[in-house]
């Protein structure tokens, strides 16, 4: 059984047009145009300085000339670069021209207005990407890849979904697919190659070997699903500690800037204020919290209960301490449940160097040495303290082994198919037919096409590519 990709997939040969660069400022603008009469469209609203038409090119050469009205080739709208790529070789698939010109907005809205009087249309989100997957330059994998590579947040992020781009991950799901048309086989063919009595018990232990082993390979594929978001999405970091231990201070000594209040009545941080900055090619999302606190002597369990979901969901957690007080029993009591529950993500702050008082480190569940002093006011220690962070960031980030990151659809697929597969392991142990199993597994190999797009049907690639922006 063979699945042919997307035979009734439409692919839509009308040049589109889009403006690839983000808009805003800047001193150049990319628009791509791209479909069967690309090339034609531009020789109707361009000039070139040489005098020819674009079409008459080589594929895959740059020429400089200007973007005229199509109504009046007297009326300019721009001195601008042709990059003419024919097709087949085009990320598409598909004739392509780039034009490089001078990003403004009106210059832009006029080429475009042009090149749509001239026949083509606008592109909808990522549809020069979903034509590369139509015109079989890409699997769907790769295709998703592209937009993770775009919106990659750390360094990691965007080396794994480069080499996703290359087909890290569609190798490993290629080998899933043929093990499984393996199995198929084996299930539907294989009787005739055993002796009747052996027959059964055979086959049912070969198919439950390769059951297992694919089972395996899923489980691989989808493990550290959770911890490959913060490859994604950034590595976050919260700042957790008493009211008034100089959590805001430090806050903004990280980010350079005040974002945070700072005053000296306790409970000025009321709520969680978050704010992202870019280090060393990772975003950090810094979360300041409300703080640990006391009212009339009773510790109140909201800021605690905050605090704690915060410790939960962050990737670090800078605990921070006042090194001027000493702690009463009840604060000792929470710090301690929390370095019992988070102790590996926990970098130890002690703030307020310049005032500290030596009773403090007399806690026992800490070792002293474990203690980075800083002072947050007087920016003592804060580039200690970032290094430190650092080395917690490289510490998680290599227990990434796998060259891929996957997205949520792709792992709710390979969830499913994982799921299918352990029925069908129930089953045999229950004596299943062997037509029965065969009808499952095919089912199960429809169902895992989707992830390459083998098979899949317009209204998912639809929703696939509408997570693209335009230009894409
Ligand atoms: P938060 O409640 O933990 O967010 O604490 P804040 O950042 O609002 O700081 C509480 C008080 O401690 C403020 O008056 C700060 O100026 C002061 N503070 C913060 N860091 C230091 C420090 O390193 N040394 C001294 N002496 N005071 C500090």
């Amino acid at each position: 059984m063979t699945y042919k990709k997307k035979e009734f997939l439409n692919i839509d040969n009308q040049t589109i047009i889009a403006l690839c660069t983000p808009s805003g400022n800047g001193a150049i603008a990319m628009l791509r145009l791209c479909g069967d009469d690309a090339v034609e469209i531009v020789d109707k609203i361009s000039l070139l300085y040489s005098k020819k038409k674009l079409s008459v090119f080589p594929t895959h050469t740059i020429h400089y000339g200007r973007i005229v009205s199509i109504q009046s080739k007297k009326e300019i709208i721009d001195e601008v670069l042709f990059f003419l790529m024919k097709a087949p070789k085009t990320f598409t698939g598909q004739h392509t021209v780039e034009i490089s010109c001078h990003n403004n907005q009106y210059i832009i809205e006029q080429i475009i207005k042009q090149a749509i009087v001239a026949g083509a249309r606008i592109a909808h989100p990522g549809e020069f990407t979903k034509r590369a997957f139509l015109n079989n330059k890409i699997d769907l994998i790769q295709a998703e890849s592209i937009n993770d590579l775009i919106n990659a947040q750390t360094e990691l992020a965007l080396r794994k979904s480069m080499s996703q781009l290359q087909g890290s991950l569609s190798r490993h799901i290629e080998q899933i697919q043929q093990d499984l048309f393996g199995l198929l086989s084996i299930i539907e063919g294989g009787l005739e190659f055993f002796e009747e009595e052996q027959q059964d018990f055979e086959i049912d232990k070969i198919i439950r070997k390769k059951l297992n082993l694919i089972i395996q390979k899923l489980k691989n594929i989808k493990s550290n699903f959770s911890q490959q978001q913060q490859i994604k999405e950034g590595i976050k970091i919260a700042v957790i500690g008493w009211v008034n231990a100089g959590k805001s201070t430090l806050f903004n000594s990280i980010l350079k800037k005040n974002r945070a209040i700072v005053t000296d009545i306790e409970g000025t941080t009321r709520d969680s204020i978050e704010c992202s900055l870019y280090k060393n090619g990772n975003f950090w999302l810094l979360t300041d919290t409300a703080g640990l606190r006391q009212t009339k002597d009773l510790v109140e369990q909201e800021g605690i209960d905050r605090s704690f979901e915060q410790a939960e969901v962050s990737d670090i957690i800078l605990l921070t301490f006042d090194l001027s007080k000493k702690l009463n029993c009840k604060q000792i009591e929470i710090y301690r449940n929390l370095i019992n529950k988070y102790k590996n993500k926990i970098i130890f702050v002690g703030n307020k160097l310049d005032v500290e008082n030596d009773q403090f480190l007399l806690l026992d569940f800490i070792n002293k040495d474990q203690f980075l002093k800083i002072s947050a006011l007087h920016k003592k220690g804060i580039e200690l303290l970032e290094n430190e962070i650092e080395n917690k960031i490289q510490n998680i980030f290599s227990k990434h082994q796998s060259s891929y990151l996957l997205n949520k659809r792709q792992y709710n697929l390979i969830l499913q198919v994982e799921n299918q597969m352990k029925f069908i392991e129930k089953l045999i142990k229950n004596k299943i037919e062997y037509e029965l199993m065969a009808y499952y597994l095919r089912e199960i190999i429809e169902r895992f096409s989707e992830l390459t797009g083998r098979n899949i049907n317009e209204k998912m690639l639809d929703r696939i590519f509408n997570d693209f922006c335009i230009g894409k």
